[in-house]
């Protein structure tokens, strides 16, 4: 199927946008140019009505990124612009980044479970992960000068490769602690009493499924881990609930499709995202044709909201 729109898009409002150029009016210049129908902006946010925020979404509030709405020129170019989010779910606490109340001010809403790499906000660290995250710690406390606040913001944003030379243990079974996370976080978000009311207000998608952030590497071992029955039990009642599941540029590889045919079949409706975080990416969004021609998406298989 033709790529003819893309609703996971960031631009200069979320901080790990590499491009502080990227203004909503390039964004939309540019979706012209690739020729898609509609768009929705989906910047990270925290909605601040939700307690529990960690220090990068504390200046992700909602009232911070909804200032785009001001940002989009009166000409979009034939292009129809939607303004929804991309929130957080932590599920080590099964703590929603949204209200329904504010989820009122949105169209849409994207909601990741597996935002693994931030470690010990959505994921609990494995074991050996937090020992060398303890032993690195100590070698930092060991030189003079340096506070317990200046290792800890060190030491908290690492990940591997990074933590390898500090492990004291093997890392073990990683693609198995990853396939038991994100089962689990995946079937505690479908349960969220606050997901249920925002169910009532707006569409919403799961962004990338099963892609445990800054541990790609494990995806394809990791989905290898998880049984058919299990994926059919979850997409099921994604299909029920009306939960949308993402197809994004990073679904093209064996296990992924194996997931994405099991969703399918089990009737799930489908979103296409670049999760560009600036315009000279957003031609990724083409990346999802080879996935949905082999599956056999196409329109009917979309979530209404995406059809022009
Ligand atoms: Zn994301
Ligand atoms: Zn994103």
């Amino acid at each position: 199927m033709k790529a003819f729109c893309d609703v996971h898009l960031h631009n200069y409002l979320s901080s790990c946008s590499p491009d502080r150029t990227a203004t909503a009016e390039k964004t939309i210049l540019k979706a012209a140019e690739l020729g898609l129908k509609r768009i929705c902006f989906t910047n990270h946010i925290w909605d601040e009505r939700v307690s529990g925020a960690n220090g990068m979404y504390r200046k992700h509030t909602l009232a911070f990124c909804m200032q785009i709405k001001t940002q989009i020129p009166a000409d979009t170019h034939g292009v129809h612009v939607l303004v929804g989010a991309e929130t957080e779910y932590c599920g080590r606490n099964k703590t929603l980044g949204m209200s329904a109340e504010g989820a009122r001010e949105l169209d849409f809403l994207l909601i990741p479970h597996s935002h693994v790499h931030m470690a010990n906000f959505v994921m609990d660290d494995p074991a050996p992960l937090a020992a060398a995250r303890a032993n690195l710690k100590e070698k930092l406390l060991a030189i003079p000068g340096i506070t317990e606040a200046q290792a800890n913001a060190w030491v908290s944003p690492l990940r591997l490769p990074a933590l390898e030379p500090f492990l004291t243990e093997p890392i073990g079974d990683l693609a198995g602690y990853l396939a038991r996370f994100l089962v689990d976080s995946f079937e505690s978000l479908l349960e969220h009493p606050e997901l249920h009311k925002i169910l009532k207000l707006i569409p919403v998608a799961i962004a990338h499924p099963f892609q445990p952030v800054g541990y790609t590497k494990y995806t394809e071992e990791m989905l290898a881990r998880i049984e058919d029955p299990i994926f059919q039990r979850l997409f099921g009642k994604a299909a029920d609930l009306g939960v949308g599941i993402e197809i994004n540029p990073c679904c093209n590889a064996p296990q992924m499709l194996r997931m994405l045919k099991i969703a399918k079949d089990r009737g799930c409706l489908f979103t296409l995202g670049s999760d560009a975080h600036s315009p000279d990416t957003m031609e990724d969004i083409f990346k999802t044709e080879p996935v949905t021609k082999i599956l056999g998406i196409e329109e009917k298989h979309l979530m209404p909201f995406l059809i022009p």
